[in-house]
């Protein structure tokens, strides 16, 4: 890893770090943290304070996508934390982006998911399993935050059963490949620019058939479905992904045919890590929220901060947040150690999706009725936080996986 990023540092010398840092929450952790990543968190923070925690309301309410923010996050180097240098990366670590994803989550949960579908999901495996010239074509032009990709694995018919997929890939002329079929749910699908996306080139192998394409966006054949109007995160598009012979070039084709389950499960497993960092800004803020309505609302004479009842809310909430923090942390730490990480990306996500509908919906509890209304944020964490548990893999699948690791760890399959 570089020792500090040029990008982290230019941003860091033009003042944007202004705040006094001893009294800022969860700095006990981040002491022991190396330089860049404490100065990252710092110029992150700001970053939030100044530009997502003030617009984020709107965003919601509208369902508008944060167009210079991403841009200004792509200044930053924060669409592509861990992208190398001399591919116009920021050439961080894991676990930077991790700190990075849950500080812009903190501010905007639309904003958390829209850099880590750019960051893990799109640029992840193809800086993994692209050649040189895709790596040219499908990185370098994604990483400044000016365009952003997305990641097409699920479909109507199957989402838990990736390995089910029905969208195809075959044959055409002169050695192109023909997609036909539709993928759901697609984030960013209305903003994206390119997308990684997994069809089958060999029905009977089922999940060893299915191999990973680059698709630039638009191309003659893709149209884009309607866009979902969801509960939460509503300043990131979700879409469909329909393919009606859409032909593409040979050489698009990402890694070797039949790779694509594999290229897809590795990359959820990146993915997961900013999904649990997503969780963490989403639950540290309904934490924040609920401390400082707790700090100024009297009843019965003082501060409802002052009641044993709200402290004990307080304090479990602060325990699942930091609890998940720190296994976030670890499987960071272990991919950029390049150790397996798979059993522990699932568990920080679990924990971390799980502290998130615990914390915002206990902030509600503490607001009392103004936790139920717009004017104050709480409600808008509670929807943000339920999508967590939810996509890369749901809370049952998590604990599918991490049982499946151990049974293998204890030499049992
Ligand atoms: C807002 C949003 C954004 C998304 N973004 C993307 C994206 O960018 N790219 C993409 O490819 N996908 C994306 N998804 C899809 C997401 O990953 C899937 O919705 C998720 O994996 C669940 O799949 P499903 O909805 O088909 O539910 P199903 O698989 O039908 O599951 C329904 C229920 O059954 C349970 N279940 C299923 N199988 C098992 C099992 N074996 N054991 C126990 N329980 C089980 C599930 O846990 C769940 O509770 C997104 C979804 C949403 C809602």
């Amino acid at each position: 890893m570089a020792t500090c990023s040029k990008t982290i540092l230019q941003f860091a010398r033009t003042g944007l770090c202004k705040h006094n840092w001893t009294r800022s929450r969860n700095i006990w952790s981040l002491s022991s943290l190396p330089e860049t990543h404490q100065m990252l968190y710092k110029t992150v923070r700001d970053f939030t304070e100044a530009e997502l925690k003030p617009n984020a309301a709107k965003f919601d309410k509208e369902h508008l996508y944060p167009k210079n923010q991403i841009k200004k996050m792509g200044e930053l180097g924060l669409m592509s934390v861990d992208i190398p240098e001399e591919l116009g990366g920021t050439g961080l670590d894991y676990l930077a982006y991790a700190i990075a994803t849950e500080e812009i989550s903190r501010g905007c949960a639309s904003a958390g998911v829209i850099m880590s579908v750019n960051n893990s999901l799109y640029l992840g495996p193809i800086a993994k399993f692209g050649n040189k010239e895709q790596k040219e074509k499908f990185i370098r032009p994604f990483t400044t935050g000016e365009r952003v990709g997305c990641f097409a694995l699920s479909e109507p018919g199957n989402g838990s059963d990736a390995g089910a997929a029905s969208t195809t890939a075959n044959p055409g002329s002169s050695g192109s490949w023909v997609l036909n079929g539709t993928k759901a749910w697609i984030t960013n699908g209305y903003e994206a620019e390119a997308t990684v996306v997994f069809a089958t080139t060999d029905k009977t192998k089922k999940h060893k058939g299915i191999s990973a394409f680059l698709v630039p966006i638009p191309t003659k054949g893709l149209s884009l479905g309607k866009k979902e109007d969801k509960l939460g995160i509503r300043g990131s598009s979700t879409c469909s992904l329909i393919f009606e012979d859409c032909s593409i070039p040979k050489e698009n084709m990402l890694g070797e045919p039949g790779m694509g389950f594999k290229i897809a499960m590795m990359t959820l497993d990146s993915g997961r890590i900013g999904i649990a960092s997503q969780a963490l800004g989403i639950a540290q803020v309904a934490l924040d929220c609920a401390i400082d309505y707790a700090s100024k609302r009297n009843a019965f004479g003082s501060p409802i901060l002052k009641l044993q009842a709200i402290q004990t809310k307080i304090a479990e909430m602060a325990l699942r947040i930091e609890g998940a923090r720190l296994l976030t942390w670890r499987a960071a730490s272990l991919k950029d150690n390049k150790q397996p990480y798979t059993k522990e990306a699932a568990m920080a996500k679990l924990a971390a999706s799980e502290a998130a509908t615990f914390a915002s919906h206990q902030a509600i509890q503490i607001l009392g009725g103004m936790g139920y209304v717009t004017d104050m944020p709480a409600e808008r964490h509670y929807r943000d936080a339920r999508i967590t548990e939810i996509y890369e893999g749901t809370s049952e699948i998590q604990r599918l996986v991490i049982a499946g690791n151990l049974i293998k760890e204890y030499g049992l399959n």
